[in-house]
């Protein structure tokens, strides 16, 4: 049976799909903004848990090529208070495989293989139709049917509006990005703070971490509590400026500590925005979402891990009853919502005590997640 099968987006949610179905012998049209996969940075580094994002690499066929690539050793999770105490130094077993860490540019070549990706093709509207598959309408004027098509098109989905009206919202935590560059050579001790994987840093309703990604590359993350306008009456490009205001908002704090934002050349605004904890819809014929785009979370290591499984269970569904793409799609629908939603809940809490009025709160969550 051959269904004309569209998903808007090329992330870990949307190419894992279609990998997947891919592997099941379906064609599948991946319709993706970017005009091609390296036209801006891929972002930071991903830890792929063993029952999610490396369960869908297991039904995409590729667990032992990410096994081959990602860095165990990035497991490390070294934490300081705000003097630059050591606090907690988590290290992992050489054998120990369960979040393994893997750059986001390695791991969309890897989903990417044999995917014939349609790139530069910004999608701006998805219209559902009864009798007939959805209209898909693309920035450059042309419209195009399919039976089915998938929203993997991330926080500000375009593909969402189809099956719901709700749009993400502001969690009042603010991210701000930096990048070190051959940490190793040109900031040895820098290299010594973060160790083999992260570190982190917890003060009152703020935190600075570091994480290590692979090629002696860092990402430094300033996380605060914020209005959303708090960067009123600054230039988010000038670089000295943002320096400046991060240094003054953690002021204070240890100097090799806040080295980590002495560094960089570029700062990154990331607000973290969620879609709420339960976001569920009406079904509708002929359209679903998956990854971002359905459950938008704050970022605590489970965002790609789930849009991947989403990804891989759709293609599944489908593979196991082409003949219903209806009834797959409902069936999927229902277990991508449970498990979302329990993973809503964690990461919301979990936010709330990493940013905290109480950074042993933070302590705490640690022990919790990753015992000693
Ligand atoms: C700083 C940070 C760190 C994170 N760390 C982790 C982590 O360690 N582990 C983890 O599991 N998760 C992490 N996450 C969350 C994770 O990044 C996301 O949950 C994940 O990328 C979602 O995948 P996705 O495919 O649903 O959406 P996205 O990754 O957002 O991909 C969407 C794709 O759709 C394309 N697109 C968008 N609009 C259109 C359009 N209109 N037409 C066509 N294409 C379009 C985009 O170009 C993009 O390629 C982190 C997030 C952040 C911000």
């Amino acid at each position: 049976m051959r269904h004309r099968i569209a998903v808007v987006g090329g992330g870990p949610a949307g190419l894992t799909l279609a990998r997947v179905l891919h592997r099941h012998g379906y064609p599948v049209a991946v319709l993706e903004r970017d005009p091609a996969p390296d036209s801006r940075p891929p972002g930071g580094t991903l830890d792929l848990h063993e029952g999610l994002g490396q369960l869908a690499l297991e039904k995409a066929g590729l667990l032992a090529e990410f096994q081959t690539l990602s860095r165990p050793e990035g497991q490390a999770m070294r934490i300081l208070d705000t003097a630059g105490t050591v606090l907690r130094d988590w290290r992992p077993h050489p054998d120990e495989r369960a979040n393994p860490e893997i750059d986001r540019g390695q791991l969309r070549d890897l989903l990417l293989g044999p995917l014939d990706v349609r790139w530069g093709r910004e999608v701006t509207q998805v219209v559902p139709r009864t009798g007939d598959g959805p209209l898909v309408h693309f920035a450059d004027g042309r419209q195009e049917t399919f039976d089915l098509v998938v929203g993997a098109d991330g926080a500000w989905s375009r593909v969402r509006p189809a099956v719901s009206p709700v749009t993400p919202q502001y969690t009042g935590v603010t991210a701000v990005e930096t990048s070190l560059d051959d940490v190793d050579n040109s900031h040895p001790d820098l290299a010594r703070l973060i160790g083999d994987g992260s570190v982190a840093v917890y003060g009152v309703n703020r935190s600075l971490g570091a994480q290590r990604n692979s090629g002696g590359h860092v990402k430094v993350y300033a996380k605060f509590r914020a209005p959303r306008d708090w960067h009123a009456g600054l230039d988010l490009a000038d670089v000295e400026a943002v320096r400046s205001s991060l240094l003054a908002l953690f002021d204070g704090w240890a100097a090799p500590v806040l080295d980590l934002l002495s560094h960089g050349t570029a700062f990154v605004h990331r607000p973290i925005y969620v879609l709420p904890e339960s976001h569920i819809w009406a079904h509708v014929h002929g359209v679903t979402l998956l990854g971002d785009a359905a459950h938008l979370m704050p970022p605590l290591g489970a965002g790609a891990n789930l849009a991947m499984l989403d990804g891989a269970e759709l293609a599944a569904s489908i593979a196991a009853g082409p003949e219903d793409l209806d009834k797959a799609v409902r069936a999927f629908e229902e277990q991508m919502w449970a498990r979302a939603s329990k993973w809503a809940k964690i990461t919301t809490a979990g936010l709330e005590r990493l940013v905290s009025p109480d950074p042993a709160e933070a302590l705490a969550l640690f022990e919790q997640v990753q015992p000693s």
